[in-house]
């Protein structure tokens, strides 16, 4: 009799476990299958969800992967565009790094954290222009003059704009026969550290190009020598299957559209919207307004997605007309209307202080009010689907 309770005894217990064993595995089967619905859902939505702004200089990695952590995973972040330029130590180009710059192990940090959350990171150096800024020169054009597209444009004491020279940022020359053989090697090298598929390469607000000075480019169509670039790193990367974004501004008419010599182009380069490949990505980036201009760069063929700055009206507006050109498309145009990335352009120290409120209220239009406003639009977005 007592050995009969015993068993009935484990024979519940036992059921009893077997139970909340079967509870707890489908607690998280329906978790994770919710999840994967609610994630198919937004990436339907809303593809590529960006945030780009500076690297973190070395001393803040662990501020800012707590950042990616508990900011950009919790709303849904898929892609960090992280400008590098020279705050790195490379190895193929030493010469080439900042005095203070991220080692190795501050990038695999980045990495993991980028890793662990589904967050694609695309490093970003500036080609072709962007060499220099405002009276200091870059380290590309410091170490290595003779790639200058205008040696005889000298860096002023004193950075005035507008002024007698034009110099916003200098420029390498396009057409030198060795400027490739270094930049590739660091361009490789990032991506390589950042273990990466794609890589950003600028190429925003280009005013030196095709000099008359210049003995290899003075003649030459701007339109075709920008074309030309775009090609050349396009290729280079496309030999490690990786592949290009650049910014689009130098591929819109400036006056046709009225947008000016900044976020288009007066120099002549609009037409390379032509004959670049067509699998390069367009960051298309408009501060003040909502401007369509996706649709004309999804017309051409190129995939995009819209920049937005620091007002988070035009944001909310332009992330609406985004998911609005994917709704009422054809299939082949919706696929390249590809989503929204927030730009920074302060440090990434100075937006964590902004962000976690260590500094006094800037007003209304920030970046940071833009990122919260871009990313709650989203949430609702998705959530109202
Ligand atoms: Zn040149």
């Amino acid at each position: 009799m007592i050995i009969y309770h015993l068993f009935e005894m484990i024979k519940k217990r036992t059921m009893k476990y077997c139970f909340i064993i079967f509870l707890l595995i489908f607690r998280m089967t329906a978790s994770s299958f919710s999840q994967d619905a609610s994630n198919s859902r937004i990436d339907t939505l809303l593809p590529v969800r960006g945030f780009c702004i500076a690297a973190p200089q070395t001393g803040n990695i662990d501020k800012f992967t707590k950042f990616i952590r508990e900011e950009l995973a919790q709303r849904k972040v898929n892609t960090l565009i992280l400008r590098i330029d020279f705050n790195y130590k490379y190895k193929s180009h030493p010469e080439l790094s900042d005095s203070v710059a991220l080692s190795e192990t501050d990038v695999k940090k980045l990495v993991k954290a980028c890793r662990e959350n589904s967050i694609r990171i695309i490093p970003q150096v500036n080609l072709l222009g962007h060499q220099s800024w405002a009276g200091n020169i870059g380290n590309l054009l410091r170490i290595y003059p003779e790639f200058d597209e205008t040696p005889l444009v000298k860096m002023p004491v004193k950075y005035v704009w507008p002024n007698p020279d034009g110099l916003y940022c200098k420029s390498y020359c396009p057409l030198h026969p060795l400027v490739h053989d270094i930049v590739f090697e660091i361009v490789d090298e990032i991506c390589d550290v950042f273990e990466t598929d794609a890589f950003h390469a600028g190429m925003d607000e280009v005013f030196y190009i095709g000099e008359e000075e210049c003995p290899r480019c003075s003649g030459r169509d701007p339109a075709e020598l920008f074309a030309g670039e775009v090609r050349t790193i396009h290729d280079h990367l496309a030999l490690k299957r990786r592949r290009l974004w650049i910014w689009g501004d130098r591929l819109i008419d400036g006056k046709t559209t009225g947008l000016g010599e900044w976020e288009a182009s007066f120099n002549n380069t609009y037409r390379a919207v032509d004959m670049i490949p067509k699998d390069v990505i367009i960051c298309d980036w408009h501060y003040e307004r909502p401007d369509q201009t996706p649709v004309y760069f999804a017309m051409k063929g190129l995939s995009v997605v819209t920049c937005p700055w620091r007002m988070p009206g035009n944001a909310v507006l332009q992330l609406n007309d985004m998911v609005r050109f994917r709704d009422h498309s054809t299939p082949e145009m919706k696929e390249r209307f590809l989503g929204m990335v927030q730009t920074v352009w302060s440090g990434a120290g100075q937006f964590l202080d902004s962000y976690y409120g260590r500094k006094k209220d800037e007003g209304t239009n920030t970046d940071v009010n833009c990122f919260i406003a871009l990313y709650g639009e989203i949430q609702k977005l998705n959530g109202s689907e």
